[in-house]
């Protein structure tokens, strides 16, 4: 198996210019060689020239958290996937549950999102994942199945092949409460083979599957040790800079 680990951290509404400089410059010369494990921070867009300059010349990968869907017109307070391009990024986070659920972004616009993604030359990290609700009335793999269908809907087998899934069940996000290393397994491995029943066998292979929710140093491993979970994306715990080198750090 050949896919390299992708640990993600994802900022949220958290962290200034200012602390974004700090926390790279802690982190920047730590970090595990790419080939071994892939380390990636995606902070706010106010944050990403601040990433932009601090990482550069390092293994850190950078970006962003959101984007729209069109490169420019009168879309007041949107970011253009175009300008992440230009401004160095490397991936985009879309359709987290959080902008799913406060910013009703719809299957839809996640789909147009990854196409306008593509379309500049960047790897969206698509996030996917069911309700505490959704999970209690056993109906998670539809809810993600059809999550993953209608954000890969005219994709290449190519872009899906570079691409990376998020599994990010909402009741562990946040809550501590982390899904055990099993049940992040199964919908990791049911994602896999979706994407081989849509594509075929070797674009499933190459495909890179995270799960987040509460991932920490103290889990990491074991999330890691699954066959089908190839890295995490994480809230909290990439936070500070001693933290976040835990968990890229993972295999030492
Ligand atoms: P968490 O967030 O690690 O704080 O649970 C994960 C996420 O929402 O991406």
């Amino acid at each position: 198996m050949s896919r390299t680990p992708i640990i993600a951290g994802n900022w949220k509404l958290h962290m200034n210019p200012e602390q974004t400089t700090e926390f790279v410059d802690a982190v920047k010369d730590k970090l595990p060689d790419p080939s071994k494990v892939e380390s990636l921070i995606c902070a706010p867009a106010v944050d990403l020239d601040a990433l932009r300059k601090a990482a550069k010349g390092s293994n850190l990968h950078i970006g962003a958290e959101n984007c729209y869907f069109e490169d420019e017109g009168a879309y007041t307070g949107e970011t253009s996937p175009k300008v992440l391009k230009e401004m160095g990024m490397d991936y985009v986070i879309i359709g987290h549950s959080e902008r799913r659920g406060y910013f009703h972004e719809t299957d839809e616009d996640i789909n147009k999102k990854a196409k306008a993604i593509f379309a500049n030359g960047l790897k969206p990290i698509i996030c996917c994942g069911e309700s505490l609700e959704t999970r209690e009335a056993n109906k998670q793999e539809d809810w993600v199945v059809a999550q993953i269908k209608a954000a890969l809907d005219g994709l290449t087998a190519e872009q899906v092949s570079s691409l990376v899934i998020a599994y990010e069940p909402i009741w562990a996000i946040g809550t501590g409460k982390t899904a055990s290393s099993d049940q992040a397994e199964e919908m990791c491995k049911t994602i896999r083979e979706t994407v081989k029943d849509l594509y075929n066998e070797e674009t499933a292979e190459n495909v890179r599957i995270q799960y987040g929710g509460s991932v920490k140093p103290a889990n990491v491993k074991e999330l890691m040790s699954k066959p089908d979970i190839d890295g995490g994306l994480v809230g909290g715990a990439s936070l500070k800079p001693e933290s976040f080198l835990e968990l890229v750090n993972y295999q030492d």
